[in-house]
Order: C-alpha cells, then structure tokens, then sequence
C-alpha cells in the first residue's frame, strides 16, 4: 500500500477524555492516543525518553504502556537518536506482522522517513513530526542537571507540569523527595540564545510536512476558538496523509476532539524557523569562558526592575480587558 498526501492538510484539535491521562501529558495526549493504538495491537513505538543516569534524552523502541508513560513530557534539548535506526529496521523485520510508529521532531523524523523508504519498510511506519520552535544542545541541560545533583541525584524531571494550568507550565526537578525549580534553564531556553544554529534554518517550520502527522499544542485556543479552551491543554493535529487520517481516525475515541483550520492554529514556526536571537554569540562566549552557575545567574534569572515591569504589564492587560 502506498501513503497518500492529502490533497490539503486537514486541522484538528482535541484532548483526552480520560482527565488523568490528560494531566500527564504536555499538550492535549496526542501522542497517549496514537501510541495506544499501536500498543495495543501489539506494535512498537520508536519515541524520545528521558534517561536519568545520563541526564540525556534519547530515542527508545517501547512495546508497553507504562515504558511510553514514562516517555510522557517534553523535554528542552535535542534527542539522542543513537543506533535507534537501525533497531527499528531490525524490530520491523523480527515482526513482519506488526507495524511501527515514529514519533519525534521534524528534523528526526524526516530522517526516519527517508530511512524508511530506503529500507523498503515506509508501509509498516506511521511517521508523526511534534512541532518544535528549536531545542539546544544536549550538553546545556546535561551540565546544569549536574550542577543540581550537589545533595541528591534527580529523581523526577517536568518542563510542563500542569498544576498551574498548561498556559502556566512548572517546570521542577524532584531531589531528595523535594522539588528544586528549573526556571533559570527554562528561561534561557525560551531566550533562545542556546539552540542550536540548524534550528534556525528548520525547514519543518510549516503547516505543508510530508510525515503522516504533526502534533503540538494548539497555542492561541483561547483567543481564536474561546469555547474550545480547556485549562488542561490541547493538542494540535496536522494530517497529511491517507495513513495519518486512518490513524487519526483510529485514534479519535479517546478524544474531545473538533475540526480547525490553519489559521485558527496559527503559531510562529507553522510560518517560519526562530530567528536568532541577537545575544546568542555572547551567549556561547560567556559560555565557554565561565562556569554553568554564571551562565545561569547571568541568563536565567530575572532582573528586579524586569519583575516590576512585568507586573505592571500584567495589571495593564488586566484592566483593558
Ligand atoms: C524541544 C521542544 C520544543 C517544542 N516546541 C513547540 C512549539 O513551539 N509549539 C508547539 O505547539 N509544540 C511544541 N513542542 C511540542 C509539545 O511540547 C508537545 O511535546 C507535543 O504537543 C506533544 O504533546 P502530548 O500531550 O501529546 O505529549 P506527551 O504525552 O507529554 O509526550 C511528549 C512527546 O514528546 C516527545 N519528546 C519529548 N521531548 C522530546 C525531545 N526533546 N525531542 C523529541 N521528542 C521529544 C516524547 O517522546 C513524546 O512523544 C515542543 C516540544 C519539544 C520537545
């Protein structure tokens, strides 16, 4: 069976019902609802956990639902693939009656596809592309995870914990039993001083892909679709092929889901890569010339007059509305 594009890139959003699952996941469950569906028919999933002893987060090959539980959050820095390739081919071979499903960011999953095809074996993947607005060097968060682990090894990482709402993600590290905040990488992440040059030359920042699906979060819900907001978060779905809408349609139980349009779904790098940001050079200097307790004192905190200012911009909006 060949895959298909669409004539045009169908939009959806959705959430999980299941609040629980909803709670777990960075979005809306996009990827708790497709992975389940391969998971249950005895498939595997190829998708990018976090690894606890080596601070990294790299690409797995999982057949069970807790392992794919576990690879729930996304996570700010780029994925180790590995020899992840090649374990793929090897699976889909010891398996010819099962299928597989990919899920990474566009770069590594346009890898996977023409992987894929070069192997004879793009029938037997459902290829899904999480939209990505750049992510730094792995070596960034691996120094600055170190330098936290001075009374106690990390035991839980969330960049997107909920507690707050998904507009309002907590971003913590678990030591010792006890929470430890993460926002001064958190904040040179959103800087975008530390990622990395291609990422600023993505040729993925569209809403056109040739993966089967896109997912993310449906950013700007609130304004463009106020009755679809959900605190909780949502999903955002591209489909761009006849087997990324089969799957869609597998998938879609499990979902509050509506129809959209990409306009309503508009975000940045739907349109284009992230700029660089002016200060990135001076970043890396600085980088390279002082420790990462410097670098994160002089890029992840917040000035007091900044604070103030935020505030008060806050109050402002608050007032006009
Ligand atoms: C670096 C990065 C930047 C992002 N930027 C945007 C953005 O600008 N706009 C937007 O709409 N969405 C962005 N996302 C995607 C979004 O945060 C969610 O990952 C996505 O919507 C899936 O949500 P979910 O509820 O289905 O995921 P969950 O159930 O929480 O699962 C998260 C999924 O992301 C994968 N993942 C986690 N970290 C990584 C990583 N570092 N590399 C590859 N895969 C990873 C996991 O394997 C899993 O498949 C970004 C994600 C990452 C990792």
């Amino acid at each position: 069976m060949m895959v298909s594009l669409l004539p045009c890139t169908k939009v959806y959003g959705g959430r999980l019902k299941d609040r629980q699952e909803l709670l777990a996941s960075s979005s809306g469950g996009a990827f708790t609802a497709l992975s389940d569906i391969f998971l249950s028919a005895g498939g595997a999933v190829v998708c990018s956990s976090y690894n606890y002893e080596s601070h990294q987060q790299e690409y797995k090959l999982i057949t069970t639902a807790e392992e794919r539980n576990a690879a729930r959050g996304s996570k700010y820095m780029q994925s180790i693939p590995g020899d992840i390739f090649i374990k793929a081919k090897k699976w889909l071979e010891d398996n010819p009656d099962n299928d597989l499903l990919f899920v990474g960011t566009g770069c590594q999953a346009a890898g996977f596809k023409s992987y894929a095809e070069m192997c004879g074996l793009r029938d037997r993947v459902t290829v899904v592309d999480i939209i990505c607005h750049g992510s730094p060097s792995p070596m960034l968060w691996r120094e600055y995870a170190k330098s936290l682990e001075t009374n106690g090894k990390i035991e839980n990482l969330t960049f997107k914990d909920k507690r707050n709402g998904w507009n309002h993600p907590t971003a913590v590290v678990t030591i010792g039993g006890k929470e430890v905040s993460i926002k001064p990488y958190v904040k040179i992440f959103y800087s975008k001083k530390a990622l990395r040059l291609s990422c600023h030359k993505c040729p993925y920042s569209t809403t056109e892909r040739a993966t089967d699906i896109t997912i993310g979060d449906f950013w700007h819900i609130e304004e463009k679709m106020p009755d679809k907001f959900d605190e909780m978060g949502t999903s955002l779905f591209l489909i761009h092929t006849d087997r990324g809408e089969a799957l869609f349609e597998k998938a879609k139980g499990s979902f509050d889901w509506f129809e959209s349009n990409t306009a309503d779904c508009w975000q940045e790098n739907l349109e284009k890569p992230t700029p660089i940001d002016k200060d990135r050079e001076k970043f890396w200097q600085d980088y390279y010339s002082h420790d990462i307790e410097y670098i994160a004192k002089k890029y992840g905190t917040v000035t007091f007059v900044k604070r103030i200012k935020r505030k008060i911009g806050k109050i402002i909006r608050k007032i006009r509305k």
